[in-house]
């Protein structure tokens, strides 16, 4: 197996190769260390933030944006979507609230990213 990667640990965006060889993975292109460790978890353990909203009740905004506070497994992602559509809450919001706490034992908890006052 080989995988290019872009990586996105710092802007410069090296392109970084991963071999899978018999005596383990073979990575190049890197630059530091920092891209090397990225480049060897995108391929064994790839993690994201997730973004996106949820529904606000009684607030000037209707939906409010939250995001993990760290990166989580790639294949959670669809299934923490799906709890976090099924949350409706209520204004006030505070900008880093926590939202849904350690969401799926994934050590991440759902923050909101934005203040959300409530309707007059
Ligand atoms: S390898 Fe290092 S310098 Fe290159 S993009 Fe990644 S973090 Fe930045």
């Amino acid at each position: 197996m080989i995988r290019d990667i872009t990586c996105i640990a710092c802007p410069v965006g090296c392109e970084i190769r991963v071999e899978d060889t018999e005596n383990g993975y073979l990575i190049t292109g890197y630059t530091c260390a920092r891209g090397k460790e990225y480049a060897l978890q995108e391929v064994t353990d790839p993690r994201r933030i997730l973004t996106t909203t949820i529904a606000v009740e009684g607030g000037v905004l209707p939906v409010l944006p939250v995001k993990t506070d760290r990166a989580i497994p790639k294949d959670m992602i669809f299934k923490c979507m799906e709890e976090i559509n099924r949350i409706k809450i209520k204004a006030p919001i505070s900008i880093g609230d926590i939202i849904l706490e350690n969401i799926f034992n994934t050590g991440a908890n759902i923050v909101a990213t934005r203040n959300i006052p409530s309707k007059k």
